[in-house]
């Protein structure tokens, strides 16, 4: 496969062998290698049953990995974090998502890109807007920027 640019989520929440929950951040990207662009760490309250906040990032990755490749080597990095499978949204010590991909839309049963809530969370969006403002969502036509943009203040509906 030609080389692709994929852009990754990550957030911790949990301590785990390397440390703190940043620290558990800066080992992920180390280990998932290929990295062409970092966005800062930001911390954010945590979404669903967890208690402790989270550290996320994004960041862009060259690599020549199909969607689902890509998919099981995160899965592995996961695993290999001392990620345990269970309860969705709760504490972790990892967690690897993949947001958006240079071929644009992909999904399967496992897997669907863009990221299904990548337009509603603005601990995703605002450390991708560091790194990729012009990525247009390949569904919608906006920008990363809009969407970031969208998301700190939303409309008020009917
Ligand atoms: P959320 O998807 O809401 O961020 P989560 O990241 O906590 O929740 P996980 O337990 O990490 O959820 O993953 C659940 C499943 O989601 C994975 O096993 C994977 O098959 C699937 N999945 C679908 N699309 C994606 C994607 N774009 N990136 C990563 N996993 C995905
Ligand atoms: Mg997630
Ligand atoms: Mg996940």
């Amino acid at each position: 496969m030609a080389t692709a640019i994929y852009a990754i989520g990550i957030g911790s929440n949990r301590r785990g062998r390397h440390g703190s929950p940043r620290l558990e951040v800066d080992a992920a990207i180390a280990a998932i290698g290929g990295v062409v662009a970092r966005a800062p760490i930001v911390d954010s309250a945590p979404l669903g049953p967890s208690i402790r906040r989270f550290a996320n990032t994004a960041v862009l990755i060259a690599s020549t990995e199909s969607p689902p490749a890509l998919l099981n080597r995160l899965k592995r990095i996961e695993a290999a974090f001392g990620r345990r499978r269970g309860r969705r949204w709760g504490a972790r010590v990892i967690d690897l998502d993949i947001l958006l991909w240079s071929g644009g839309v992909w999904h399967d049963n496992r897997l669907t890109i863009p990221h299904s809530a990548l337009h509603a969370r603005a601990f995703v969006l605002a450390p991708l807007s560091a790194i990729a403002p012009g990525w247009r969502d390949p569904v919608g036509g906006r920008t990363v920027r809009q969407l970031a943009h969208a998301v700190d203040r939303p409309r008020p509906r009917p």
